[in-house]
């Protein structure tokens, strides 16, 4: 998978050389491409913003800047895995990233990631990305971050760790919260390792008996009570036909 950034601290991205995603990049699974948005600026200040129209607090990203990053992006479709990106733009007043979205990014084979600074992007660069290219507006959360930096590098370790040969087995995200699947709209219970006493706490006696039925059921009760207290809004969600008698009796 191919993924540019076009942002005003290429920076602040360093961490995806990091770990997981930075490992990826090493083996060749993802090639990413940082972009400095000041390249496409032609004043001795290399501005980006400058006060928006209406009035109100705060600056807005200039058009031209972005306007020429993502022609300079685009121009790359030929050797890149597609002949256009999918744009995704961070913004609070997005679609929310769900793992579900993670799970239809990582299908893509190249992402365009704009995170903008400030007030947000002037409306029409969104509009003139949206005629060349597929353009999604995601939000992380329902809260309000200074950029959109700290969003991309969510989303990218999110669908990295999602793309074939990124883990190093391919069953771990099966069961994670959010999966879909047996376990669609559960979030994960309790995880134990060795020692099986530990101060004084020992595992659970159920998770050491090697009984495999009883252990499947014993994580999905776990997952169905996290559910119930943590995020009572998923309950509802589940497949009924994936809800047994013993989930009924919980
Ligand atoms: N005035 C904007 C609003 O209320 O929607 C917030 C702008 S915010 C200060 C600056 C940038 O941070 C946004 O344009 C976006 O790129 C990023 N950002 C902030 N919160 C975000 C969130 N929850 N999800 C994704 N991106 C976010």
């Amino acid at each position: 998978m191919r993924i540019d950034v076009v942002t005003i601290f290429p920076e602040y991205l360093a961490p995806l050389d990091v770990s997981l995603v930075g490992k990826a990049c090493a083996k060749g699974l993802l090639d990413v491409h940082l972009h400095q948005l000041r390249d496409w600026t032609y004043d001795v200040h290399k501005t980006v913003d400058d006060t928006p129209y209406g009035g109100g607090p705060g600056m807005v990203m200039k058009p031209e800047p972005w306007g020429l990053a993502l022609d300079a992006v685009l121009e790359q479709g030929e050797s890149a895995a597609a002949p256009v990106p999918r744009m995704i733009v961070p913004t609070p007043s997005g679609r929310p990233f769900t793992q579900d979205l993670a799970v239809e990014l990582a299908e893509e084979p190249w992402l365009l990631f704009a995170p903008a600074r400030y007030e947000g992007i002037d409306r029409r660069v969104l509009d003139e990305a949206a005629t060349r290219m597929r353009v999604d507006e995601v939000s992380i959360g329902d809260y309000v971050l200074a950029g959109g930096e700290v969003a991309v590098l969510v989303m990218v370790e999110a669908v990295a760790r999602l793309l074939p040969g990124v883990l190093g087995n391919a069953e771990s995200h099966r069961d994670d919260s959010f999966a879909p699947g047996a376990m669609a709209n559960l979030l994960e219970g309790p995880v134990y390792t060795k020692p099986a006493e530990w101060r004084g706490r020992e595992v659970p006696p159920i998770t050491v008996s090697g009984n495999h039925g009883a252990i499947a059921r014993w994580r999905r009760d776990e997952a169905l009570r996290r559910t119930s207290a943590h995020r009572p809004d998923l309950i509802g969600r589940i497949d009924p036909a994936a809800v047994d008698k013993k989930d009924r009796a919980l």
